[in-house]
């Protein structure tokens, strides 16, 4: 471990709506926030086309200008944003310590804001044909797909999503679930159903993905589980869009969790551990929106100035004593 930097007010980890909203509340409450922006810089919505949903934008608004605009906004407040993964925490002890590449940083409150990432089918050859017709993210890829046939694997709002955008490139996009009923919400599910390029395989999983790391995805083979039938179907990319899985490990052993892995909150954003906050997809198993993530980026910002305020206060109690 390296040299420690300044002891902060406030860090807070992950890029996200969580991790930006904790950062514009923090600054202006002159908690000084540093953000480490994480591996997937902006979160999962910068790999998301548009976003219907998020109040304030009548005509709706792609995933990445969102992230953006909202990372100009944290650093109009002064926010420091420093590039970089944390890859060990010490929350044993105050001040909490981090080691961020070669450098620790020490901080009074943390907030943690990691997200989740996205789960994998699990099938022995699917990181090999990673980026070689392999994919969780059809913003990123769909481009290489024109005039191509694809596979979305789920039955979710992101597989919706995916499919559909999938759809202005693809030639035909089959959509393969597990259940025969989706778990999309209605509208999503309406627009999937609505389009003649998408195609839906009911009661049907991947049983594997064929190809190699030379030539790429060449198709897949698929397992009707309530007939036994397994049939093989070209195509040209897998899509995987079958939920996420929580970035918690750094905590594991320090933060009470789920039998999933997202940290328990309780008031609101509080961890088990005083001055430790948890917001978004990395405390929130059952709704994981952009605006649900950043209004508990909002109460962690919040909580944490109240606990600066109380150590302060704790602090001037002991001086007045001495
Ligand atoms: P999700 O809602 O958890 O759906 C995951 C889907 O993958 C389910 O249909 C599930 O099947 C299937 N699945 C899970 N594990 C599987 C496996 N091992 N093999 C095959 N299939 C598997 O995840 P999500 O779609 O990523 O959505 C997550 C959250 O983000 C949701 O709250 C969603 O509303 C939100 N979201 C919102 C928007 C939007 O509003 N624009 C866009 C994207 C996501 P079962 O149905 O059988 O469980």
């Amino acid at each position: 471990m390296g040299q420690a930097d300044e002891l902060n007010e406030t860090i807070i980890l992950g890029s996200g709506p969580a991790g930006l909203t904790a950062a514009i509340y923090a600054a202006r409450g002159r908690c000084c926030p540093l953000l480490i922006q994480g591996a997937q810089i902006g979160g999962q919505l910068t790999t998301t086309t548009e976003v219907d949903n998020f109040p304030g934008f009548a005509e709706g608004i792609d995933g990445p200008s969102l992230m953006a605009e909202m990372e100009k906004q944290a650093r109009r407040f002064g926010t420091r944003f420093l590039e970089g993964e944390v890859t060990a925490v010490d929350l044993s002890s105050q001040p909490f310590c981090l080691s961020i590449d070669q450098d620790l940083h020490r901080c009074r409150t943390l907030i943690i804001c990691t997200g989740a990432s996205p789960k994998m089918l699990e099938l022995p050859n699917e990181w090999e044909l990673y980026g070689r017709g392999v994919s969780v993210c059809a913003t990123c890829d769909a481009f290489f797909y024109r005039d191509k046939d694809v596979v979305v694997v789920g039955g979710g709002d992101t597989a919706m999503e995916e499919a559909t955008f999938l759809a202005r490139f693809a030639r035909r996009v089959t959509v393969v679930h597990r259940r025969d009923a989706l778990r999309a919400t209605a509208p999503l599910q309406e627009r999937a159903r609505a389009n003649d390029r998408i195609a839906f395989r009911w009661n049907t999983v991947v049983a594997a993905i064929l190809g190699d790391k030379q030539s790429g995805v060449r198709g897949v083979r698929l397992l009707d589980h309530k007939t036994g039938e397994e049939t093989e179907m070209a195509c040209d990319g897998v899509f995987i869009a079958i939920g996420h899985t929580p970035n918690t490990a750094l905590f594991q052993g320090q933060l009470e969790m789920d039998p999933q892995g997202y940290i328990r909150t309780r008031n609101g954003t509080e961890t088990n551990v005083p001055g430790v906050f948890a917001a978004g997809d990395v405390q929130d198993p059952h709704f994981r929106q952009a605006i649900t993530a950043a209004g508990t980026g909002c109460m962690a910002a919040m909580q944490a100035e109240r606990y600066l305020e109380t150590l302060a206060a704790g602090a001037g109690r002991k001086e007045e004593a001495v």
